[in-house]
């Protein structure tokens, strides 16, 4: 009886390995220490007439700086400073497309985000949401969007997360933190300048450069690895060893990061990340824990999984002296730990890649309790 079901699970995965992905890329970059400069030329053809206007999503971290009085306004061009300070929530976004939608009798000529991943996915959703009907939250999951989305710019401030690159926008919605999965996520263009990086602080820009880093580890450690993603991913591991073990200029070091950022996106759009990830889902969900230093949070203590990874994470912490807090589980009590075990546990695809089709001999609720314990 077993080894039917054996034969019936193996033939399944055959038909399955059969359906490759079919994914969009970004269809226009330009990179380039003060690449910024020529947005203005970029949206020129993508303006539709001048009562259609670009709304500029703005991390407010930027507000009264010289980046703000360099964004090309004309027309009825509309600026939003927006706080990066809480995840993107799908509330957030129903919210900013109720606003332009009634600030304007036209649909926008685009949306342009500028910041780091929060922004990004932010911009994305809003471009989604204002051509599709309903609530952000009802297109949670993957290719439930029915309409392209209207011209989307992503700008990134902060390297590591590979949103720039990926065809997802992760939102937490009521029911659950989830991406919008779909062909009309993925950005029409995006500029890398890696100047705009200047300002990052030291912990933030090790939290969000550890995002790639862990992608890459995750990634290259799966079991749904293919060349593909190899080779996306081996490049993105290279630069960051580079940037955070090597002896760079904070030119390069800025150049470096933008681009295992984007390859490290990459590599993922091909395979899937893994365990650091799947229980930072439930630290985040659970206690609003951003996904930078969640993964790190997680990840320290992952030598069981990724034993090489994590012994260089730790020798970059040390070379970068980045104390990461303690005692963020310290207080919580069954049904907490519970909550975030579930959101860990739903992230089937997560585990199916980091550990293979058997995950759940290995991984338990009582594991992922004694590993969210130490954090
Ligand atoms: P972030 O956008 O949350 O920003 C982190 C902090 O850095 C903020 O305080 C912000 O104001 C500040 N900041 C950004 N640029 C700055 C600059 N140039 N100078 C000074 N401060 C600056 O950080 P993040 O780590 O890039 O993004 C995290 C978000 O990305 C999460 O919401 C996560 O879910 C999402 N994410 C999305 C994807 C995807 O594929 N869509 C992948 C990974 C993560
Ligand atoms: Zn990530």
């Amino acid at each position: 009886m077993q080894l039917k079901k054996d034969i019936a699970i193996k033939k399944k995965s055959a038909t399955q390995s059969l359906g490759y992905r079919n994914f969009p890329m970004v269809p226009r970059v330009v990179f380039g220490r003060g690449s910024f400069n020529q947005l203005s030329e970029i949206l020129m053809p993508n303006r539709k007439h001048s009562d259609a206007p670009f709304i500029f999503l703005v991390d407010d971290v930027f507000e009264g700086t010289e980046l703000v009085k360099r964004i090309p306004l004309i027309f009825n061009d509309q600026l939003i400073f927006i706080s990066a300070d809480e995840e993107p929530k799908t509330e957030q976004v129903d919210y900013l497309v109720k606003r332009i939608r009634s600030d304007f009798t036209e649909l926008p000529s685009g949306i342009v985000g500028i910041g780091g991943g929060t922004l990004l996915d932010l911009s994305k959703a809003v471009s989604i949401m204002l051509t599709n009907r309903g609530s952000a939250a009802d297109y949670q999951g993957w290719d439930l969007v029915q309409k392209k989305a209207v011209y989307h710019v992503g700008i990134p401030t902060i390297s590591g997360t590979g949103a720039e690159v990926s065809r997802t926008t992760v939102l937490l919605g009521p029911k659950m933190k989830l991406g919008i999965n779909s062909d009309n996520t993925t950005f029409n263009q995006v500029v890398l300048d890696p100047d705009l990086a200047q300002g990052v602080d030291k912990a933030q820009w090790f939290y969000t450069g550890m995002d790639c880093y862990i992608h890459c580890i995750e990634s290259l450690n799966g079991t749904y690895l293919n060349a593909f993603s190899q080779s996306y991913g081996e490049k993105a591991f290279d630069l960051c060893k580079e940037v955070y073990l090597g002896d760079l200029s904070p030119e390069e070091s800025r150049d470096k990061l933008m681009m295992a950022s984007w390859h490290g996106g990459m590599s993922i759009a091909y395979s899937q990340v893994g365990v650091a990830h799947a229980m930072s889902y439930g630290l985040s969900y659970l206690l609003g824990v951003k996904h930078g230093i969640g993964n790190c949070l997680v990840f320290q203590h992952l030598e069981e999984f990724y034993p090489e990874g994590v012994a260089l994470f730790h020798l970059m912490r040390e070379k970068h002296q980045i104390e990461l807090p303690t005692g963020v589980c310290s207080n919580l009590d069954a049904s907490d730990f519970e909550t975030m075990i579930n959101v860990a546990m739903g992230m089937e695809p997560l585990w199916e890649n980091a550990l293979g089709q058997h995950w759940r001999k290995v991984i338990t609720p009582e594991k992922l309790k004694s590993i969210y314990k130490k954090i």
